[in-house]
């Protein structure tokens, strides 16, 4: 295939160069079509090709396998016939985001596949917490993107001076990341973050309300109406009215959103808690029920100490609320959790659902 065929320019705007178009050479001359992958549920995803977006299976690829198995971002082969379609392979990746392994609860999830930027937003309404910028830093590189930190919200620091000085903090705490101070709100900063993402693939990292989503409203502009308008038509004259995870910049690039990613800082934030809360770790451990909540079950130590007075009420509010949200964003992302989570894990997810999608559909 040359930069020159029609199937080439159909998908350089989704990021193929001539490199991707020799890895797909031996999948060509057996006659299967590329493409992007740019969702996936349930065994099945959309994936952009020339001809259109096509829906397949991708049950074919290595089961059991979590790091094999086809994620958003991928370049695959399809087969061009067949019902139902199959992915037939994907391309080697050049960078993938994988869940951290680190709480013992995932064997490792890819999340998202060849991402060239991690944008890291960071809200200036709060104070700079360089340890945490780090952490997510950290996650950004093992990813293998270049990571970008954004200061977000820099309208709220109206002055020059303390703007210039909250990004040398960052920047001496991030070497070799390029540091930005951007108001989604007003547009400050927002052409140099576009000329930095305006080719390859970005994701935004950063915890819930750093202003991810305004900032994806932002570089995706007034076309994201378009793009949400659009409803692609697969190979059979088919509809399909799914929402992408990937979706192109009018001004070049591509912007990868899943909801994995949206939780990855939080969750690899929140792996923390138990440290930061150890003494309340150590009461549970001396709780009746390995799996108490210290709600009302019997023989809770926590709630005893409470009762008691040795452990402040606010404190256990506070432990309670992180591990909630730590919970929630596991269990998107986990099946195994989600399996073990009773009635009223599921009560909840509805409602959050239901409000997480609202949020999105601001921008799909
Ligand atoms: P997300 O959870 O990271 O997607 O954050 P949102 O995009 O939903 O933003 C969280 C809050 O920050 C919202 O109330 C936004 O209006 C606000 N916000 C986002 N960007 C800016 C900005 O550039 N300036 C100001 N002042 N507020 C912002
Ligand atoms: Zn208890």
């Amino acid at each position: 295939m040359t930069s020159t065929s029609p199937v080439f320019s159909a998908l350089a705007p989704l990021g193929w160069d001539e490199a991707w178009a020799g890895a797909f050479d031996s999948y060509a001359a057996a006659g299967l079509l590329p493409g992007r992958v740019v969702r996936v549920d349930r065994g099945q995803c959309d994936v952009v090709t020339a001809d259109g977006t096509v829906r397949a299976d991708t049950e074919f690829v290595v089961p059991r396998d979590p790091m094999k198995v086809v994620c958003t971002g991928d370049w695959v082969a399809v087969d061009p016939d067949g019902d139902p379609r199959y992915v037939r392979a994907y391309l080697p990746r050049r960078t993938a985001f994988v869940r951290s392994t680190s709480s013992k609860r995932s064997e490792g999830q890819v999340l998202a596949a060849n991402v060239d930027h991690a944008v890291l937003v960071v809200s200036l309404a709060a104070e700079l917490d360089l340890g945490r910028v780090e952490r997510f830093l950290a996650l950004a590189w093992e990813s293998g993107a270049q990571p970008v930190v954004v200061l977000g919200k820099a309208d709220l620091v109206p002055d020059p001076v303390t703007l210039a000085h909250l990004v040398h903090d960052v920047e001496t705490s991030a070497p070799g990341v390029p540091v930005l101070g951007v108001s989604a709100l007003h547009g400050d900063g927002l052409d140099a973050l576009l000329a930095r993402v305006g080719s390859g693939t970005s994701v935004l990292l950063g915890q819930s309300g750093a202003g991810k989503s305004t900032l994806a409203n932002a570089l995706l502009g007034e076309d994201v109406m378009d793009v949400r308008a659009a409803r692609d038509v697969d190979g059979k004259g088919r509809h399909t009215t799914t929402t992408r995870n990937l979706l192109v910049l009018p001004s070049g690039g591509v912007l990868i959103d899943t909801p994995g990613l949206r939780g990855v800082g939080l969750f690899d934030a929140a792996s923390g808690v138990g440290q930061v809360f150890s003494e309340i770790e150590d009461l549970a451990g001396r709780c009746r029920f390995h799996d108490c909540a210290h709600e009302a079950e019997p023989g809770c130590a926590v709630r005893s100490a409470v009762d008691g007075g040795e452990l402040p009420a606010r404190r256990l509010e506070s432990y309670r609320k992180l591990m909630r949200e730590n919970q929630w964003i596991v269990a998107k992302t986990d099946a195994r959790v989600r399996a073990e989570r009773g009635r009223h894990w599921r009560r909840k997810e509805t409602e959050g659902r239901a409000a997480r999608e609202l949020k999105r559909a601001r921008y799909q």
